[in-house]
């Protein structure tokens, strides 16, 4: 008798973890996707459209340079099918990289910087020779348009049944994406000053594309000295330049204080926003703003 009650209820759960795998989470079914950071989920979500669930590791208004991932975060990556890392030296994926691997050493690795070149370090507009890389590539439209070809690639290789519609939703999206930067060159045609100034240095890539100048404060991560703070107020008033961008992931405090010096204004620009595109087009504008 024992018996059969306790087989009837082994029956009961089996049943209820049927049930339960085909109606329960919405999730069911989908490939999941763990980005780095925001705007590669951008990417994933798009090409992978309603066949991914899609988490972002670097949460919003975290700094991608310095965040350490909960152990929730770590122990949930032993559901992921694929892991799109930025791959350009971001402080976060060096130092965790290796353990996600450990933790689930069938997770798929997209490497979203593949075939992109990256850029030196610039200070005061001059490339260094013996600086690290600057990891901020995603930020050029073109640069855009690689990614999304290595999500592609990445999706089809984890999930070949479904190649035909990630290679559908790749061709709109870059067609997207050619209008998109088309559209901002449009915006920036005619402008002589070219020049615009922001604590951290992300937006290289993009000022680079469309040829603009960026004239950064910050060396990744570092705290300024007063002579270095002194020079770059020197140089944005050489420039005629009253306006700073600031990182919604960085402290403003320096920055204040060079908007003061500099008889200006801080502005705020994200450079990990999840909406790609109309994220470019806001930065878009608020540059040209101040470069009348
Ligand atoms: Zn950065």
């Amino acid at each position: 008798m024992v018996k059969i009650v306790r087989e009837f209820f082994f029956f009961v759960s089996f049943l209820a973890l049927l049930l339960n795998g085909c109606a329960g989470p919405a999730e069911t079914g989908k490939l999941r996707v763990v980005a780095s950071i925001a705007p590669l989920a951008y990417f994933a979500e798009r090409i992978g459209a309603s066949h991914v669930a899609v988490s972002v590791m670097v949460p919003p208004g975290a700094n991608p340079h310095s965040y350490e991932p909960s152990p929730r975060q770590v122990a949930r990556l032993g559901e992921a099918a694929l892991f799109v890392k930025a791959g350009s030296g971001i402080e976060f994926e060096l130092a965790w990289m290796e353990r996600f691997l450990s933790i689930n050493p069938a997770l798929k690795v997209c490497n979203g910087v593949e075939g992109i070149r990256l850029l030196p370090v610039k200070h005061d507009g001059f490339a260094h020779q013996d600086e690290r890389f600057d990891p901020h590539y995603w930020l050029s439209v073109a640069n855009g348009m690689v990614i999304a070809r290595n999500v592609e690639r990445a999706l089809a290789a984890a999930d070949p049944a479904r190649r035909v519609e990630y290679a559908a939703n790749l061709a709109k999206l870059q067609a997207e994406l050619q209008l998109l930067d088309r559209e901002i060159q449009g915006k920036l045609a005619g402008l002589k000053n070219r020049r615009f100034l922001v604590f951290h240095p992300a937006w290289g890539y993009y000022a680079d594309s469309f040829r603009l100048q960026q004239i950064a404060v910050e060396e990744e991560g570092k705290t300024l000295t007063p002579r270095q703070m002194q020079r770059v107020i020197e140089q944005a008033k050489a420039n005629r330049i009253s306006v700073i961008f600031i990182s919604p992931q960085f402290s403003a405090s320096q920055a204040q204080t060079i908007a003061r010096e500099i008889g200006g204004k801080s502005r705020s620009v994200d450079p990990l926003a999840s909406d790609y595109q109309d994220n470019l087009r806001r930065a878009t504008s608020a540059f040209i703003e101040t470069m009348r």
